[in-house]
């Protein structure tokens, strides 16, 4: 076998790598399995890349791949698990920079000496400038964002569609004069910089409860500029990769519109001229009529119901309350009562947030129900216990018409006999908006910490 077969079949390896750990993650039971398939694969690639006859600048990175791994080592440990969506878009967008300057420098390398780039290879590199940029400048407008540098809220301003349409006709016709031959090194330039600049003003009007929806979809643009790379550097593992990223990105971005009730066309552009809730607006249409209630209390009520379902939200999360709901259910169960959990596609802030978590306090896969599921169950459920979750249980989302989760398919909490929201007070979720299930006659609020609060519900049920 000659170097390069053994090259070629370490590249097949690591691509089968990759499809397999696509596969395990598909499992919340098999995830972690298919995490280490991912890295495993990678270590092939990069290992295989190294073996490779022609490469250069080795030095250099290595010495870049010294300082960064642990960087990204350290991140990935000491991020908090409501943070990964942050971390998301920031390492996607990386990647979709990568994509972009790969795309300038083989311009760089290949134009002067061809005289016009092969049609194919142009293609390639436009492609990868373009969705690269896009994807590094929305994937970091995102992070902003998420990580409230920036306001989570749709931002818009006046003639913003007619000027992203000016923009994207300006891209196109500069990457038309790159096809054709113009070879300045500065149109390629200038197309790298228009996109960034449309990565920009594409995510700004982006916000509330869609971001989930934009971010899957950066994570596809990234996934395909890295495949456009790969025709560029004639590397089938980067192909194949960037298009296992572009497709589970596109599928997941089509799964996480279709779960918030909306077509992805609707979440890109449907904020523009949205009216968005001021937080005057807020307090004055959320006070009254709101009945708090002590855990003593709740726990009454929850050790003589016959049915619970516990709807988990990004509080939950925060106040990392998993293992004391498991407990909460064991010593409810223990009673007899019948306990399940109630999961929404978008609850949390990253897709499968409450999965994981509950995986994370061994609470059994088999009481875990998706909204479909158990929504017909709620009218026959005595005691809906809401902990943490707000904008998944927001009956605004089926009735008014301007909010901006409306048409989003919801838990329907407000259909059981009785709902308990644990929460620490009136503050909205992430869409910045009223909830209306709080002033239903059935609701009562426990104003608390949802670890604290649900700790006391634990030794409530307990001293009954
Ligand atoms: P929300 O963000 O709607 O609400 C969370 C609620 O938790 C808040 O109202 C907050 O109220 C409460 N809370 C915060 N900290 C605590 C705590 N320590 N103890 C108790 N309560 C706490 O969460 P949902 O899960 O209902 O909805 C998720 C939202 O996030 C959706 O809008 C979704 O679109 C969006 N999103 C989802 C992503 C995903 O992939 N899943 C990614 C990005 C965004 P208070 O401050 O009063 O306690």
């Amino acid at each position: 076998m000659t170097r390069g077969d053994a090259i070629s079949l370490a590249y097949l390896a690591a691509i089968v790598a990759f499809i397999l750990a696509l596969r395990f993650l598909s499992s919340p039971a098999r995830a972690r399995l298919g995490n280490w398939l991912g890295a495993l694969g990678m270590a092939i690639a990069i290992a295989a890349t190294f073996a490779h006859p022609g490469l250069s600048n080795e030095v250099w990175i290595l010495l870049v791949m010294a300082v960064s791994a642990p960087i990204g080592a350290y991140g990935a440990r000491a991020v908090k698990m409501t943070d990964i969506p942050q971390m998301v878009a920031l390492f996607n967008g990386v990647g979709g920079g990568a994509a972009a300057l790969i795309a300038l420098a083989e311009f760089h390398e290949r134009a002067p000496e061809s005289g016009r780039l092969a049609a194919n290879v142009g293609i390639s590199i436009v492609l990868s400038a373009l969705i690269g940029a896009v994807s590094f400048a929305g994937s970091m407008v995102a992070f902003a964002k998420l990580q409230d540098l920036l306001s989570g809220r749709p931002i818009v301003y006046p003639q913003q569609k007619v000027g992203n349409a000016a923009l994207v006709a300006a891209l196109v016709a500069a990457a038309i004069v790159v096809l054709v031959g113009v070879e300045e090194q500065a149109i390629v330039g200038a197309l790298i910089l228009g996109a960034l600049l449309f990565g920009v003003l594409f995510v700004l009007p982006i916000g509330g409860a869609d971001m989930p929806v934009v971010i899957s979809l950066l994570n596809a643009c990234t996934g395909l500029a890295a495949a456009a790379t790969g025709f560029v550097l004639h590397q089938n593992v980067l192909i194949v990769s960037g298009m296992l990223v572009g497709a589970s990105g596109t599928l997941l971005t089509l799964l996480m519109a279709r779960s918030m009730g909306r077509s992805v066309g609707n979440v890109l552009f449907g904020a523009f001229g949205q009216l968005q809730v001021t937080p005057d607006a807020l307090a004055a249409s959320a006070d009254g009529h709101v009945r708090s209630t002590s855990a003593e209390d709740v726990a009454v009520m929850l050790a003589y119901a016959q049915r619970v379902i516990v709807v988990p939200g990004y509080g939950l999360a925060v106040a990392q309350a998993q293992h004391d709901v498991r407990k909460l259910a064991d010593e409810l169960q223990a009673r007899g009562v019948d306990v399940r959990y109630a999961i929404h596609p978008v609850a949390g802030r990253m897709p499968g947030h409450m999965n994981v978590l509950l995986a994370e306090a061994n609470v059994p896969y088999d009481e875990l129900f998706e909204m479909e599921q158990i929504n017909g169950d709620f009218p026959q459920t005595d005691v809906a216990l809401v902990i943490g979750a707000n904008d998944v249980t927001n009956p605004a989302a089926r009735t008014q018409l301007g909010s901006p989760i409306y048409g989003m398919p919801i838990l329907d909490v407000d259909r059981a006999k009785n709902v308990v929201v644990i929460k620490r007070s009136m503050n909205p979720g992430f869409a910045g908006i009223d909830n209306p299930l709080y002033r239903d006659p059935k609701t009562v609020m426990l104003f608390a910490d949802a670890r604290e609060g649900v700790a006391k519900l634990v030794e409530g049920v307990k001293a009954l």
